[in-house]
């Protein structure tokens, strides 16, 4: 007999745990302050150390235990360390937020081999190795849970000068599919989570590549998102309603609704409109 999903509620989430990764900026440490404030205990690392401890000062103030480590996602080792550190701790995890990534903006002659190994190690082999660090005990627990991977709308619809960003976030929202299938039987729901354009230090981090990629573009770029204003805040929100609610895709974000509502719809449309998009500041 194949068990419904254990939906993860607001009762199950103040009693439970939530492992998050990247959780020391933007989204990550959005989604840990939500949480904390309706009363998860959490565990997050990232490799941002003062970003991480400044994350779990806040969650420790909203009255919520909290166990940190600095840890590289793209490291299996690493990974599986602060997955037995959690369930030492906390004893069962109800939902791994996979969430640390990075990007590199830039056409693909531009983008070096070592630019796709650094996003690939991070914005999939971290979230393969987020997923394989802890769901072997969640699975063995048997009591359901969740898994939630941070991929993006550029998962769902390309963007030419964000190519290997883009296949990165394609990777993640198919593993996703895979794993949601595959976890069905476990009670443990896989959500793909689809921001749009979030106002968080992300544009700051990203690796420049190619001619027009300057640090002018970079500074256009930033303001737009600030100016978009959708805070990480809103997107923490929006992830817990989807993990409730036990969505497939979770697009965030008016413009990531309607990207992905015209990628299905009329695609060729949607693939012209993303390159006029990629060169906005040019
Ligand atoms: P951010 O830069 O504010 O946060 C990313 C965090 O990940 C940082 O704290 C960073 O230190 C951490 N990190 C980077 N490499 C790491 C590694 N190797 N190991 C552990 N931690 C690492 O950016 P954000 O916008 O909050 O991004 C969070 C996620 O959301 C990313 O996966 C990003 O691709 C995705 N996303 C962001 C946007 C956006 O517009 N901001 C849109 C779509 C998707």
């Amino acid at each position: 007999m194949i068990l419904s999903h254990s939906r993860l509620d607001g009762a199950r989430l103040a009693s439970g745990t939530v492992a998050i990764t990247g959780a020391g900026s933007g989204i990550g440490q959005a989604l840990a302050l939500l949480c904390a404030a309706r009363g998860a205990k959490l565990a997050l690392c990232d490799i941002n150390d003062e970003g991480l401890a400044d994350t779990a000062e806040r969650v420790r103030s909203l009255g919520s235990a909290v166990l940190t480590r600095r840890v590289d996602v793209s490291d299996e080792d690493q990974m599986a360390e602060f997955a037995h550190a959690a369930y030492a701790q906390f004893d069962s995890v109800d939902l791994v937020v996979n969430n640390a990534g990075v990007a590199v903006m830039g056409g693909f002659l531009d983008t070096t081999v070592k630019d796709w190994d650094w996003l690939w190690s991070i914005n999939v082999r971290g979230v393969v190795n987020g997923s394989q660090a802890f769901l072997p005990t969640m699975i063995e627990q048997g009591r359901g849970g969740h898994i939630a991977n941070v991929a993006s709308v550029a998962g769902l619809l390309a963007n030419p000068d964000l190519g290997a960003y883009s296949s990165t976030k394609f990777a993640v929202v198919g593993l996703s599919e895979a794993l949601r299938t595959e976890l069905k039987p476990h009670r443990i729901g896989v959500t793909a989570v689809c921001p749009g354009v979030i106002n968080t230090p992300i544009t700051r981090n990203t690796r420049l590549r190619g001619a027009g990629n300057t640090d002018q573009r970079r500074a256009k770029i930033t303001a737009i998102y600030e100016k978009r204003g959708y805070t990480p805040e809103r997107v923490a929100e929006n992830i817990l309603k989807a993990v409730h609610k036990d969505k497939a895709v979770a697009p965030i974000a008016l413009e990531a609704h309607l990207m992905y509502g015209a990628s299905r719809l009329a695609p060729s449309l949607a693939r012209w409109a993303a390159g006029r998009m990629a060169s906005v500041g040019k």
